[in-house]
């Protein structure tokens, strides 16, 4: 008679190869998850490898508001992870990424490797990044949706990133997987939807009213 625990290995290996993502604006406690859920491996003997990209570059390592945090390797390119032994290979920050790596994530998860990644969604425009758009075309096992607190209204429900320069909403289109430099030029709120200003929203608003 065939038991749960005959296919259960089976079973088993091919719910090991995962792809799990992490959204949501800024301050949304992203890293906090990401450390959760990585923290307890160091304690166990699956290889695992955290990435950031290399520029980003106010922290070390991985670390929440909320306290926490966890080592990283900083990349240009998340191909290092090809070259690796890796069951666990998890991403902070994937929007700072390009639209190679997640290739290089398509790979990894053809390999067999679980792939746990976070990053910001909405770009300052409130469009998906492009990293962020081909990562949802692999298919996720799992999204969560992370919301933060309105740095305007003060509301649990941010779900935008304004990225502001010297104190006025930076609306300037760039390209495709151009990311703003993380270096003080810019600052950033998380903002609910009400309080996200848009490119062209006073024209868009005086259109609807006529
Ligand atoms: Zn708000």
């Amino acid at each position: 008679m065939t038991t749960i625990d005959d296919v259960r290995p089976v079973a088993r290996t091919a719910s090991q190869v995962s792809l799990d993502v992490v959204l949501g604006p800024m301050k949304s406690g992203k890293s906090l998850t990401l450390i959760s859920m990585l923290s307890p491996l160091q304690f166990t003997r699956v290889r695992h490898r955290v990435y950031q990209s290399e520029r980003h570059v106010r922290d070390t390592g991985v670390t929440s508001r909320s306290g926490g945090e966890l080592a990283t390797t900083k990349v240009a390119s998340l191909r290092a992870a090809l070259d690796e032994q890796l069951d666990v290979v998890a991403v902070d920050e994937v929007h700072m990424f390009g639209l190679d790596d997640i290739r290089v994530v398509e790979q990894l998860l053809r390999r067999g490797t679980r792939v746990v990644l976070a990053g910001i969604d909405l770009d300052h425009r409130g469009e998906l990044f492009a990293t962020v758009r081909a990562l949802l075309e692999l298919g996720p096992d799992t999204v969560s949706y992370r919301r933060a607190v309105c740095d305007q209204c003060r509301d649990f429900s941010a779900t935008h990133t304004q990225v502001l320069r010297a104190g006025e909403p930076f609306l300037e289109h760039l390209g495709g997987s151009e990311a703003l430099p993380d270096d003080g030029t810019f600052t950033y709120e998380a903002r609910c939807r009400s309080c996200f200003v848009r490119p062209g929203a006073g024209t868009a608003s005086a259109t609807t009213r006529g």
